[in-house]
């Protein structure tokens, strides 16, 4: 059995957004699991519409997610032999040798393909089954352009066989393309990979997805402090479903939804992609993320945290790590720190209670001799009992005068302050 070789040809006309990288995904997914090799080749012959640094960004698409490559260039722009401009003379040479067959022809300075009427041109489409297009529909095409560079049709059909590519897994727009490139392969005696077409992602609305959606790159969701894992987590399950006995779980009870990149390679397959567009859900997103937050180890949390935060690489540890203990249930992207332990930093805009109820929270707090957790609850507690007043109303007292804003539960809050800095606010208060 010959290896399983996959690609992705991104062409660096811009940075892709997610759904397109959804499909690296999966190219990367089904290579892992069949022991293959994954693929990178930039498509970059459609000179006019190259953008300057799109490749490295692109690049780093998949470093972050840590979707590497077996081959492909390397950041940086160095020569490569897969990037098509750089193997801009190998094209010519097919194109002469269809004219010279008689299959294609010199037209205005470009090169085109001759299409035979009459014929039908068809494949089994890995997810789709069998599609087929009548060559009458299709135009003679131009496969090399006056200014030297092959079209996309050509380089596509050329590199394809000569990285021995066997299967091609691409998005769903390039199906009225494929009987082109079957064309291509035929007439130039080799054999095509097999093909794949992966349904369209689209709005909630169903319409083509776009910016409105959130159909921003990846790294735009890293930079609002999305976390690789949730990322992969979400576009796996854009139109890809785990196993009924992997998803119900051990327990049978609830559905399994967390999958690492380490599973989702074990238990991906081209059979459970579904021939339906997915829809993009960005609250879906949100979860994902807030799940894998929840499960990330304090200290991993902490330097994430920092990368971040400005505010956060000011505190000292245990500061640091306290007001994470209090906030990062609330969060959902890490750039959500910073709204939450603003409390920590400087004090909200609610207005302070009467008076007398807050010179009896001052008192309270001098009371308190050990300043942590323990003892402030221990003490204000008796506090309360001591001087009858109700629990709810004094909490809330406290919460207003010293941090004018909502808190996580209050007697952790205070914690984190110094018994200084709470009876100074609390003296503002006054
Ligand atoms: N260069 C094409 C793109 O920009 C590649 C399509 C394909 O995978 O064949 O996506």
């Amino acid at each position: 059995m010959s290896q399983v070789r996959v690609r992705i040809a991104p062409s660096p006309t811009g940075i892709p957004h997610i759904g397109n990288t959804r499909t690296v995904l999966f190219n990367w997914l089904y290579a892992r699991k069949n022991n293959g090799k994954f693929v990178v080749r930039i498509e970059d012959t459609d000179r006019k519409r190259q953008v300057a640094g799109a490749q490295d960004k692109i690049l780093e698409i998949l470093e972050f997610l840590g979707l590497l490559w077996d081959e492909g260039p390397e950041k940086g722009g160095n020569f490569s032999p897969y990037v098509q401009s750089e193997r801009k003379e190998l094209y010519k040479k097919y194109a002469d040798e269809l004219i010279e067959k008689g299959l294609a022809y010199e037209d205005e300075g470009a090169i085109r393909f001759k299409v035979e009427k009459g014929k039908t041109w068809s494949w089994q489409d890995l997810i789709h089954g069998e599609i087929s297009f009548k060559s009458d529909v299709i135009e003679d095409f131009v496969i090399m352009k006056s200014d030297g560079f092959p079209t996309y049709h050509l380089g596509v059909v050329v590199d394809d066989h000569l990285m021995e590519i066997s299967d091609v897994l691409r998005g769903d727009e390039w199906i009225s393309s494929t009987p082109k490139h079957l064309m291509i392969f035929d007439a130039l005696g080799w054999k095509p990979p097999k093909f794949g077409h992966l349904p369209v992602i689209v709005g909630p609305d169903k319409s083509k997805l776009s910016k409105r959606h959130g159909a921003k790159s990846v790294l735009d969701y890293r930079d609002e402090g999305y976390l690789p894992e949730a990322l992969i987590n979400f576009m796996a399950l854009l139109g890809w479903s785990a196993p009924p006995e992997v998803a119900r779980g051990k327990t049978g009870d609830k559905e399994k939804e967390l999958f690492s990149l380490q599973e989702l390679t074990e238990i991906f397959s081209i059979d459970r992609i579904n021939t339906t567009n997915p829809v993009f859900n960005l609250e879906k997103l949100n979860w994902f993320n807030k799940k894998y937050l929840q499960t990330l180890p304090v200290k991993n949390l902490k330097e994430k945290i920092k990368q971040f935060s400005k505010k956060a690489k000011t505190l000292d540890d245990d500061r640091l790590t306290k007001i994470i203990s209090l906030v990062r249930d609330r969060i959902t992207t890490l750039t959500d720190f910073d709204k939450y332990s603003a409390i920590f930093f400087e004090k909200g805009k609610e207005k302070a209670p009467e008076k007398s109820k807050v010179e009896n929270a001052k008192q309270a707090i001098e009371s308190i001799t050990d300043w942590d957790e323990e003892s402030i609850s221990q003490l204000l507690d008796k506090w309360i009992e001591e001087k009858n007043l109700q629990a709810g109303d004094f909490k809330n007292t406290l919460r207003l005068s010293v941090f004018a804003d909502n808190t996580p539960p209050i007697y952790q809050s205070l914690a984190v302050l110094s018994k200084e800095e709470v009876l100074k606010r609390i003296q503002d208060a006054l």
